[in-house]
């Protein structure tokens, strides 16, 4: 299974009458939000390749490139990544070159830190040139439990309201909650357990989907926790981002799914139809990272003109 919510969706008729599995226990804890749910996954398109497909990939930690290809889903998302407009190193300009150039993403997210405005001008750009990929308006927000991704969305949302509140505010702008790199136990921005557990017994707020795969640090070892838990108990559709703060980090992580636009990736993110996958940053990922802001913090040396 890439994503628990596909198996849970797909096997709905016979977990019902049993009534003790983690599909069913999952539905109950908050019935109107996954029977919603439900209702569109199942007058959604599912084939029978896509049901064997799950089902053999039910103990696989992400898809691989060739595992998506054989499932019907050649587009590749990466929806979480930063610019200079918060602690990324590189422009907005460059980062729509990068990913036009140097990388076979579909659709990327610009999501910098409490703050919309590199985003949405970086949407400006991307509509004045001729890319071939999609482009989705993001921001990463610091809720007071965690980081998490809001898409689709039009006007900042501020940082520091309690997640519930956060994810309300996304909804209300239409817009796609993803909580980003869960359950790393030492990243202070990370959301815990209690917390999700918090969200998926809520019958009023619900989460659009979960980063199981970040390519970051956030991802060591939590992304493996990550998938565990909400393949057994949450059950929220899964996404594979790269967190890239530099250029050659973009598409380390990715989201597959049906299609190529930013409205397939949003169609398959609802539909619990997409899949993480990627890998981790590499060492020079770090290293450019790590000099970039040495170079920053270190005092001007004062050059002594004769
Ligand atoms: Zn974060
Ligand atoms: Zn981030």
């Amino acid at each position: 299974m890439y994503q628990g919510v596909s198996l849970y969706y797909i096997n709905l008729p016979h977990y019902l009458p049993i009534g003790q599995d983690v599909g069913t226990r999952c539905i109950a804890s908050s019935a109107n939000i996954q029977l919603r749910k439900i209702t569109s996954v199942m007058n959604s398109n599912i084939s029978l390749n896509d049901t064997i497909g799950t089902t053999r990939l039910k103990k696989r930690r992400q898809m691989t490139l060739d595992q998506a290809h054989s499932h019907g889903k050649p587009g590749r998302a990466d929806l979480h990544m930063h610019s200079t407009y918060s602690d990324g190193i590189a422009t907005i300009e460059q980062i729509l070159h990068h990913t036009q150039h140097n990388t076979n993403l579909s659709v990327i997210a610009l999501t910098d830190h409490d703050e919309i405005e590199g985003s949405l001008r970086a949407r400006d750009l991307w509509a004045k040139g001729k890319y071939r990929f999609d482009y989705i308006v993001g921001e990463e927000i610091s809720t007071r439990e965690g980081h998490m991704l809001a898409l689709f969305i039009e006007k900042r949302i501020a940082p520091g309201l309690s997640i519930e509140r956060s994810i309300d505010l996304v909804h209300e702008q239409g817009g796609l909650a993803i909580v980003a790199h869960p359950m790393n136990r030492i990243f202070r921005h990370s959301c815990q357990r209690e917390v999700l557990d918090r969200i998926h017994t809520n019958q009023d707020v619900w989460l659009d989907g979960i980063e199981t795969w970040n390519a970051s640090f956030c991802g060591i070892y939590a992304n493996r926790v990550a998938m565990s838990a909400n393949r057994e108990i949450y059950g929220w559709p899964e996404l594979g981002n790269s967190d890239a703060h530099t250029l050659n980090s973009i598409g380390r992580g990715c989201t597959w799914f049906n299609g190529s636009t930013a409205q397939d990736v949003r169609n398959a993110i609802e539909a619990g139809q997409c899949a993480p996958g990627g890998r981790l940053w590499r060492v020079n990922d770090y290293l450019r990272l790590a000099r970039h802001h040495i170079n920053k913090h270190r005092p001007l040396r004062r050059v002594r003109v004769a």
